[in-house]
């Protein structure tokens, strides 16, 4: 991602309203972030701890959307694949997220969910879990490869919000 200002980040938010925009907590150590390493920025709020926020770059532009986590969480003893960065983790690392609709489908309370790092840092995963059957191939074509593939899936996630 091109790096983004606090301000660009706040104003990039689809499904949330400028009141929350304005007033949530931005990831810890946001001046000195490695914007170009990663493929969306993902953090869940310290203040509010179901709520979590996504910004990826979508026709270049920042588009944010916030997420709220499922209030149950799963055993430790299942494991769970995240369905962005397709890391297999275990059930208490992967949560539930729903995402509001834009426009009148979020108004009627309509939303997407989707499996996600409970963290929110798939970007941080697809470089440092490498699954075991990728792991004889060349480790910078197979991290390029997983990079691709979550940004494409982030951007899915996103056009299922405003759709
Ligand atoms: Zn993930």
């Amino acid at each position: 991602m091109h790096a983004l200002t606090e301000q660009q980040v706040r104003r990039s938010f689809l499904n949330c309203s400028q009141g929350e925009a304005k007033g949530l907590a931005l990831p810890t150590g946001f001046a000195d972030l490695d914007w170009a390493a990663l493929e969306l920025l993902g953090w869940r709020d310290p203040r509010a701890p179901l709520r979590g926020y996504v910004v990826v770059e979508a026709d270049d532009r920042p588009v944010g959307i916030a997420v709220r986590a499922a209030e149950s969480r799963m055993s430790a003893r299942t494991t769970v694949m995240c369905l962005l960065c397709r890391t297999t983790r275990s059930g208490d690392a992967v949560s539930l997220f729903t995402a509001r609709r834009t426009g009148a489908a979020g108004r009627n309370g309509n939303t997407v969910g989707t499996y996600m790092c409970a963290d929110l840092g798939c970007a941080e995963r697809v470089r440092t879990e490498i699954p075991p059957w990728l792991q004889d191939r060349d480790p910078a074509e197979v991290v390029t490869g997983r990079a691709a593939e979550l940004r494409e899936r982030v951007r899915g996630f996103v056009d299922a919000v405003r759709r």
